[in-house]
């Protein structure tokens, strides 16, 4: 919801595992060259080569070629999402040249090459000599780069399209903090990452070339990135854009009340959810139309309203039943507790609005409060210096 921040360090270190052997490859197959890897039948020790891909074709080569000096151009392995979309046109252009089946063998070929799949499970190319002739092998790299370690630098524990469910990196089998147990220096083993999907912005089933693109991988949760979205298209330019600006900028949820009912015996059935392009004051929060167009792309007011309107309630109890007066209270019982632990006792997030990535349901609830009459951000401060 608040924008992603890719760590330049992470953005080299991806360069360095893929980018040369990818060069390689291209290069290779412009040229009509066969690309090996290491084959051998299961159970057997001897290691033998066998083609893994080719291009047979000068129409093919010509296409690798082309494909290879549009990468040296730019690296669509760091490229932001902006020229990534450029890039897609380019490679529109180049489809045109092929019929459907051989346009299918082209794009298994770029699946292979950029591969995500394996990035995915922490591996990356090596090289080794066999019977004279050079093959490429995936070997693991799981320990210190892949999606795992992608999705953990990006710091977000939320599904950046929902805010609703998170997202993890996890490693499992581990000791439990100030354990000592046995085996406490165990090296986790590849099966230990666990992680959240990643939700390629560009389809990569038409773009394989662009399955690696940092800047094309969003953190997703399943019900946004498979059960809503699928294969379904989202345009950049009819969209938000998770690197390049905060979806909590343009749109907020308010509630509305169905009957005259007191706060505090207010059920989940009692309140409606929207999701507004206004402000609490009726201003408009953001001109711009991809907010409410993502909103609802992923079904936001829908999903808000079928699951979440009973922590809806739960706020808006919170804050009315819980009035100023308790809190200060509270902050002068517990003078060195801090304002952000405070606000997490209170309402269960920080009131910060750059932090909503770090809480379920965090614009929800600041969202609610805002129109309930506590944060904009600017009286939120007010609020809390006073005390
Ligand atoms: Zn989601």
């Amino acid at each position: 919801m608040r924008k992603l921040v890719i760590n330049k360090d992470y953005l080299t270190l991806h360069e360095e595992t893929y980018s040369a052997f990818i060069e390689e490859i291209l290069g290779l197959l412009s040229k009509g060259e066969s690309v090996y890897k290491i084959g051998g039948t299961k159970g057997s020790r001897k290691k033998t080569n066998k083609v893994w891909l080719r291009a047979l074709t000068k129409g093919e080569q010509k296409f690798y070629g082309r494909v290879l000096k549009l990468y040296r151009k730019g690296n669509f392995l760091t490229m932001e999402l902006g020229g990534l979309v450029e890039l897609c046109k380019e490679f529109d252009k180049l489809y045109t040249s092929f019929p459907d089946k051989k346009l299918t063998i082209i794009k298994n070929n770029l699946k292979e090459i950029f591969n995500y799949e394996k990035f995915g499970e922490g591996m990356k190319l090596k090289k080794e000599t066999i019977n004279k002739v050079q093959c490429y092998t995936w070997i693991s790299c799981a320990e210190t780069w892949s999606a795992w370690h992608f999705i953990k630098q990006l710091n977000a524990r939320m599904c950046c399209y929902c805010n609703a469910e998170t997202i993890f990196s996890l490693l499992l089998n581990q000791p439990c903090p100030g354990v000592e147990e046995k085996g406490s220096n165990r090296k986790a083993k590849k099966e230990d990452y666990k992680r959240s999907a990643l939700d390629h912005y560009i389809g990569h089933s038409k773009y394989p070339a662009l399955g690696l693109s940092l800047y094309n991988l969003v953190p997703a949760c399943t019900r946004c990135n498979t059960n809503i979205r699928g294969a379904k298209v989202l345009k950049y330019q009819n969209n938000i854009r998770p690197y390049e600006e905060s979806f909590d900028d343009f749109f907020r949820f308010k509630y509305f009340m169905k009957g005259g009912v007191e706060f505090q015996d207010l059920t989940e059935d009692d309140i409606g959810l929207i999701v507004s392009q206004l402000d609490k004051d009726g201003r408009l929060i953001n001109v711009e139309e991809r907010g409410m167009n993502t909103a609802q792309f992923f079904h936001l007011e829908e999903v808000y309203n079928q699951l979440h309107r009973h922590e809806a309630v739960d706020t808006i109890r919170r804050y009315t039943l819980i009035p100023e007066a308790r809190r200060k209270e509270l902050e002068q019982h517990y003078p060195n507790i801090g304002r952000v632990v405070l606000e997490r006792m209170l309402w269960g997030v920080d009131c910060d609005r750059n932090s909503i990535n770090q809480y379920r349901l965090g614009k929800l609830t600041l969202d609610l409060l805002e129109q309930l009459g506590a944060t904009s951000q600017d009286e939120l401060d007010r609020i809390w210096q006073k005390w």
